[in-house]
């Protein structure tokens, strides 16, 4: 299980090439083959479209029970609402098949280091998603997250189908914070066009998010310093 981070190859850690370079098999949702593809041209490679999680999954299982090896590729890290939990809970106790989970940069990291340096203090780290979890669920995360004047890092902020979700989160945030809480969005991390933005809750709220944006919301001791999103190490003034 191989975490490729956001999209450029800088950004993967040596430990996740030296996996990849090793295996015979690369298994993966076509756009993170498409990023990688180029530096490991010789090897074989299976895509599965998204939503097919546990196809693709059990599509890795199978071909190491063929005595192949398989690197899954995840965007960021395989952990972070990717595909490592999935791949232990099928293959359960039996334990036939031996597993690697190679840590990778989740968006919440590049992201941040895009923007300056949203999560110097406490984060709360929430997807808005819904198709795994309960959407009043989220909703309570999200105000807990608030009331504890928590930085966040908001990941699936938006799809087709779930426009207004960021904000209805923003919505549930301003019920503790204040309007002008500096919060900042990241788009294509790492891969072409991406896109950095400054901006206070409020604006937020109208913000168009799409799948591939990582949104971050500061504390209250959040500030802008030349552009840059910044939340203090402590709350002393400096
Ligand atoms: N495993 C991934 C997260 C997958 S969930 C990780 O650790 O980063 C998918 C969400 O992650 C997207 O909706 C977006 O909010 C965020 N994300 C992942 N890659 C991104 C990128 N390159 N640029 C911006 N956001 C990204």
């Amino acid at each position: 299980m191989v975490g490729i981070g956001p999209g450029d190859y800088r950004e993967m850690t040596v430990r996740a090439v030296d996996a990849l370079n090793a295996c015979d098999v690369i298994v993966g949702y076509h756009v993170y083959v498409d990023l990688v593809k180029e530096h490991f041209p010789d090897k074989e490679f299976h895509t599965t479209p998204m939503r097919r999680e546990v196809d693709r999954c059990k599509l890795a299982l199978e071909l190491a029970r063929e005595g192949r090896d398989v690197a899954m590729i995840c965007s960021g890290d395989a952990g972070i609402y990717g595909m490592a939990g999935l791949i232990y809970e099928l293959l359960g106790d039996e334990g036939d098949i031996e597993v690697e989970v190679v840590g990778g940069l989740t968006a919440a990291c590049s992201g941040a280091a895009r923007l300056g340096a949203p999560l110097t203090h406490d984060f709360a780290v929430i997807s808005l998603s819904d198709l795994l979890t309960p959407w009043e669920t989220i909703e309570r995360r999200l105000e807990c997250a608030a009331m504890g004047d928590f930085a966040v890092a908001l990941y699936n902020p938006s799809s087709v189908k779930r426009r207004d979700y960021l904000q209805r989160a923003c919505d549930i945030l301003l019920r503790h914070a204040k309007p002008e809480t500096v919060c900042g969005a990241v788009r294509n991390i790492g891969r072409e066009g991406e896109a950095v933005e400054v901006m206070p809750l409020a604006e937020l709220r109208d913000y168009e998010a799409d799948m591939f944006t990582t949104v971050f919301v500061g504390n209250s001791h959040t500030r802008v310093i030349d552009g840059h999103m910044v939340t203090p190490r402590g709350y002393r003034d400096v």
